[in-house]
């Protein structure tokens, strides 16, 4: 099992690989444009290529996250419009970069309600995204939400209907936030509520699709429906509700990326991700180790 984080790209994407190396992850997340903006990532052939060299060097799996903007639940075509276009970028550069996939939010219905006609139009929206290019084998990773307003996919039955309305396609996954998923009411922190959470996971999605698990402990007791991140082991989750989840066998190969505040409000750090791999350590489970940095600082100049 890898212990990740979402790190940041400015200054160019491959330099999220030294930043990461530096607070011991082992797996990355990031973004190719500004998260709260819809203009669309713009990036030279050379700083693919680049990134390329430095993430085969690094060794390790990496996700983009999508931009927050985005919602497909949204009535206005013109939102839909931009919503799909920025995925469709999105997904277009991590077909050329290596990336396993693109963790997004469906978004929110505002009101109108998750019917039939709701699940059909997002599963249409998504399925073009995928019919672009068939030989692209990003897959587009939808993520549970806190369940916060009309939020659509807080429970794995409204993922499950999209994913199903979309034909289960094999190029699409799910990423499992857990801050989020406490927040819905899934009791995930102890080891009967996580068995019966992955049970309707399961059914609903199927385990297959588990790609990614967003580490996040949570300020908020269970079932408050609110997004809000904690440090390992600081918030309700605790350090006993993440050893339950690291010692689930259904997490063995699924990387856990960190989007926590960090100790010192700086988002993922060395010590978020240190609580983990202790976590990791004490579970028995084996560290797939990091190449030395030069490895990772000679392929960005190669
Ligand atoms: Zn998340
Ligand atoms: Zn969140």
């Amino acid at each position: 099992m890898r212990i990740g984080a979402h790190v940041s790209s400015a200054g160019g994407p491959h330099l999220v690989f030294e930043r990461a190396w530096a607070i011991g992850a082992e797996a990355v997340q990031l973004f190719i444009g500004a998260p709260q903006q819809w203009k669309l990532p713009t990036l030279t052939d050379e700083q693919v290529d680049r990134f390329n060299r430095v993430r085969v060097a690094s060794g390790m799996p990496v996700f983009f996250h999508g931009v927050y903007l985005m919602n497909f639940g949204s009535q206005d075509p013109a939102i839909l419009e931009k919503s799909q276009a920025s995925l469709l970028a999105y997904h277009r550069y991590a077909g050329r970069m290596g990336i396993v996939g693109t963790i997004f939010h469906v978004g929110s219905h505002l009101g109108a309600g998750f019917d039939g006609a709701m699940v059909e139009r997002i599963a249409g929206l998504l399925s073009a995204v995928l019919e672009d290019d068939a030989s692209n084998p990003a897959l587009l990773i939808l993520e549970n939400n806190a369940g916060q307003g009309n939020c659509i996919g807080g429970r794995f039955g409204e993922l499950g209907a999209i994913v199903r309305a979309m034909g289960s396609p094999p190029r699409v996954g799910i990423c499992l936030d857990t801050c989020h998923a406490y927040a819905m009411g899934y009791d995930i922190a102890t080891p009967a509520g996580l068995d019966a959470t992955l049970e309707e996971f399961d059914r609903e999605l199927g385990l297959k699709r588990l790609v990614a698990v967003h580490a996040n402990d949570t300020k908020l007791p269970i079932g408050t429906f609110r997004d809000r991140h904690e440090n390992i082991g600081d918030g309700h989750l605790g350090f006993d509700g993440f050893r339950t989840l690291i010692c689930h066998p259904a997490f063995a190969d699924v990387p856990f990326l960190l989007e926590v505040p960090g100790v010192n409000g700086g988002g993922p750090d060395a010590e978020n991700v240190q609580r983990l791999k202790l976590l990791r350590s004490e579970a028995g489970l084996d560290s797939p180790g990091l190449p030395p940095l030069d490895d990772i600082r000679r392929a960005a100049e190669s």
